[in-house]
């Protein structure tokens, strides 16, 4: 629900309605299974009734892609409304009275109307400025020769910003409102203490980053002038985040509501357009970062497939791999094409065209073998340890949710280095809580970490929210997921599942969150047992992070060498400290 909206509004609705009910009437019916429900996902293309819905919570959630959350969250995913207009639904189904207030879009939801507005203008002014083709040979010659036809410049709003300092400020300067609102997306920027201001985007291309619903977030911009930096984006703001944003997602529309079997990663804006050109619009790329979470959550809600499509270079095969882990966190099914004679997908395209593209994409290899390659080249040139190459191994494969996919990894791995399988597995098993839900053949194949237990703990028993506990949570925990709900949950003490759902306004967040609950976990009744299992967990943290740094000095200390005697005294002392705190904590 809107953050602005106080937490008594929301329980009030939330008690009045049912969860069940609403999807009995408006999908599909809800079957009994276990203490609750089951029902076919309408997020993804469902076989077999994937989604659980928890009628007493309130709470539904879908382990196949993801999806979860409260009543509020299923409306507004499943018909596609407002939060406004959700509420309506609400209260139209359920013949109840929600107060008027609610309905209003305030704050935020306000403004960031205003700066979608905003950039769309800017998005018209800019693509003005292109299609003026007599004073701007230069841009429209460099998009001709990259192979983009006038079709994809206009249906893409492709634009030009000027080679000046101020044609946006002077659009601006005299309305204070305007001037904010350009300010505050980084369209212009205020010289350093003065009253002045000067215009961002000068002399590039410009390409408008526009979300899945075809508003404009922000732009990215490319020089057509001698600019060292070749391509500079917005600054980040209210609406865009370059760790949320995926560039291509705006022609998804294209697709006409087909869901693709998989979805491509291309490295850029350029990569992106000529694949639309040649007619593939499932097609994505980050904005020069790794890949995120927050991206993951978003591929993972239209396909669990990717075929990562980067250079052959040596660089475009290191970025592809950092790339595993935000992926196989979501239980994404990860391929890499590598196309011959260092062609890229636009080159490979016009030289073979599209059909012969999807042929050799059908052939992509699976990333993890590619990945056993490489570990075993690094091992070979004495770049990795062969303690490195299993630690590097396990930290990927420790996100594969999939059992039967991690042990076919594992196998592959184990014959490629002659190590145990049980070696590794007994290594994986560390990484993570010995629990009970493996053997509950469930759902959910993911075993819980010691902070998704604490969290489940705090979600579904109200009595051990301690304060002082969950203040040591914020400083411990590592994942920003984890961190979001702790802080929620503090803000919030009183609240049910339900309603600290409805308080999250990331969907990767709230799918993590909803995911804890269904998640089958046997916590104590026992009130001082539950606060036991606290405690072991966060000693699992702690013990853990101690690890990771004693692994880290050690890695340093084995580098001969490279440190002078007083580093590795300081190193050993830390090392020491280390040590004893492992001690004191087992
Ligand atoms: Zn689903």
């Amino acid at each position: 629900m809107s953050p602005n909206d106080s937490y008594q509004d929301k329980e009030d609705i939330l008690s009045k309605t049912s969860i069940k009910e609403y999807i009995d009437k408006n999908w599909s019916e809800c079957k009994k299974s276990g203490s609750g429900y089951k029902v076919l996902c309408p997020f993804h293309d469902d076989k077999s009734p994937s989604m659980h819905i928890n009628d007493e919570k309130g709470l539904y959630h879908c382990f196949v892609c993801k999806a979860g959350g409260n009543l509020v969250q299923f409306i507004k995913e499943f018909k596609n409304l407002t939060y406004p207009e959700t509420l309506e639904e609400i209260s139209n189904f359920f013949n109840i009275k929600i107060p008027k207030k609610n309905y209003k879009p305030i704050g935020e939801i306000g403004l960031d109307k205003k700066m979608f507005d905003f950039n769309k203008k800017i998005s018209l002014y800019f693509k003005r400025c292109l299609s003026d083709e007599q004073a701007n040979l230069k841009p429209i010659k460099y998009l001709k020769s990259r192979g983009f036809s006038s079709q994809d410049i206009e249906e893409n709003s492709l634009g030009f910003a000027p080679d000046s300092w101020d044609s946006i400020t002077k659009m601006v300067q005299d309305k204070k409102e305007l001037l904010n609102i350009a300010l505050s997306l980084g369209l212009i920027i205020k010289k350093d203490g003065k009253e002045d201001f000067f215009d961002f985007f000068r002399n590039r291309i410009i390409f408008p980053i526009k979300n899945r619903q075809g508003n404009i977030l922000g732009f990215a911009g490319r020089t057509i002038g001698d600019d060292k930096a070749k391509y500079i984006n917005s600054k980040e703001s209210e609406i865009f985040s370059k760790r949320k944003v995926l560039y291509g997602l705006g022609n998804f529309n294209k697709l006409n509501g087909r869901k693709p079997k998989y979805i491509f990663i291309v490295e850029g804006y350029t990569d992106v357009l000529m694949m639309n050109h040649f007619g593939l619009y499932n097609v994505v790329a980050t904005m020069g970062t790794a890949l995120t979470l927050e991206h993951a959550n978003e591929i993972k809600k239209i396909s669990n497939k990717v075929i990562i499509c980067y250079d052959s270079d040596a660089a475009g095969i290191d970025s592809s791999f950092k790339n595993i882990d935000p992926l196989f966190q979501f239980g994404i099914e990860i391929f890499t094409l590598r196309l011959e004679d260092g062609l890229d997908p636009c080159s490979y395209l016009e030289k073979f065209g599209m059909d012969n593209f999807i042929q050799r994409a059908k052939k992509s290899n699976l990333i993890i073998d590619e990945y056993i390659n490489y570990l075993k080249d690094k091992l070979i040139e004495k770049d990795l340890s062969i303690n490195e190459v299993v630690d590097n191994f396990v930290s990927k494969i420790r996100f594969v949710q999939d059992y039967i996919q991690r042990d076919e990894f594992i196998n592959k791995f184990s014959s490629s280095f002659s190590i145990s399988k049980r070696k590794i597995e007994s290594i994986i098993d560390n990484e993570f809580v010995k629990s009970e839900i493996s053997s509950q053949k469930h759902n959910s194949n993911r075993l819980l970490g010691p902070e998704d237990i604490i969290l489940k703990v705090f979600l579904e028993f109200i009595d051990s929210r301690d304060i002082g506990i969950m203040n040591k949570c914020s400083k411990i925990f590592n994942n920003i997921f984890h961190k979001e709900i702790i802080d929620i949950i503090k803000i919030n003490p009183e609240a049910e599942a339900s309603g600290v759902i409805g308080s999250i306004e990331e969907d990767a967040t709230s799918s993590m969150l909803s995911d804890l609950v269904f998640t089958p976990f046997d916590i104590p009744n026992d009130r001082q047992l539950r606060g036991k299992l606290i405690l072991d967990c966060i000693k699992r943290i702690e013990l853990d992070s101690i690890k990771d740094l004693k692994r880290l000095i050690n890695l340093r200390l084995s580098k001969d060498g490279e440190l002078t005697d007083k580093d590795e005294k300081e190193l050993l002392n830390e090392l020491k400290d280390l040590i004893d705190r492992e001690k004191q904590l087992q």
